[in-house]
């Protein structure tokens, strides 16, 4: 965080107005987490903390943290859905979106977006919410946490294989959900071409389709080349090219965008690519100086069943 603060200062926070995260309210997190989950990790954070699994630490300070990281969520979408901002970025630690309803897992206790995300339809009255993420990890807990919901339309683009393991192609939600989960796994290697394709291809088309009423960003840049954590090739150009794509869908139909901080641990690489967003977010231009190699076939050919006329 340290990293990203020094970053966007440097850029004059771009633009942006700097607002303090409140703690997430309990009602509004349970929404999402049952309460035994939201307890069991309060009550291990004032034992001083326990390992919940491989990844997952739980240290003294974690409850407070991970409270005002969802908070940050939700107050960035409360925000935008009663017109006080167009755009934003929640960027707290720890992340989110491994995190399913009563599990916390791979650095995530709660997930910020999917509650944020409930926060809009429940709150805020929304029936349409697009959820584009972007992290090299596959959202195993917002995709189980909106399986079987069609008001929340679920993207992924994820390199396969790696953790956690899920997010197949071939998991498109169930129940009334089917259709509105899509899985978009890459392999290994697979850098900004393979990504803006998927994003320019697959998921512009989608929101064109689906029309959200608020379109949100899992954004982690773990797919970053520099970063340690997987083997994409994402630059800080691909990131700012990717945003653009959706700025400027989500402007199309007259939808907020609101990015969350997911992963993300080459440092210098992280700061970079979260000020490059931003900068994009917020209006600025870029040239369209990253390829597009198209790599979206299958997917289309995939989701026909469920959204004809999108290819
Ligand atoms: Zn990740």
């Amino acid at each position: 965080m340290v990293a990203i603060e020094r970053e966007l200062m440097a850029r004059d926070y771009l633009g942006f107005e700097r607002v303090s995260s409140p703690a997430a309210e309990r009602s509004v997190l349970e929404a999402v987490h049952p309460e035994s989950h939201v307890d069991q990790i309060e009550r291990l954070a004032a034992i001083g903390g326990a390992r919940i699994d491989a990844d997952t630490v739980v240290s003294a300070g974690s409850f407070k943290a991970a409270m005002h990281a969802c908070g940050g969520a939700v107050s960035l979408v409360d925000r935008l859905l009663d017109g006080r901002a167009s755009t934003g970025f929640s960027i707290h630690r720890p992340p989110g979106h491994h995190a399913e309803a009563e599990r916390a897992m791979g650095f995530c206790l709660f997930n910020n977006i999917a509650v944020a995300a409930r926060r809009a339809l429940d709150a805020h009255g929304l029936e349409r919410v697009m959820i584009v993420d972007w992290d090299v990890h596959h959202g195993n807990g917002t995709n189980d946490i909106f399986h079987a919901e069609p008001g929340v339309l679920f993207c992924s683009i994820h390199q396969s294989p790696l953790y956690p393991g899920t997010g197949p192609a071939s998991d498109v939600g169930s129940g009334d959900g089917r259709g509105f989960t899509v899985n978009m796994p890459v392999p290994p290697g697979s850098g900004d071409r393979e990504f803006r394709s998927l994003i320019d291809h697959v998921v512009v088309p989608l929101a064109r389709t689906y029309r959200p009423q608020l379109l949100l960003i899992s954004a982690g840049f773990d797919a970053h080349a520099d970063d340690p954590l997987a083997d994409c090739r994402v630059t800080d150009d691909g990131y700012a090219a990717m945003a653009r794509s959706l700025r400027d869908a989500a402007a199309g139909i007259g939808a907020p965008v609101g990015a969350v901080l997911e992963g993300g641990y080459a440092l210098d690489a992280l700061a970079r690519s979260v000020a490059a967003t931003m900068a994009v977010l917020g209006g600025a231009s870029i040239d369209g100086a990253v390829g597009v190699a198209d790599v979206s076939g299958r997917a289309l050919e995939r989701l026909a069943e469920y959204w004809p006329g999108l290819a």
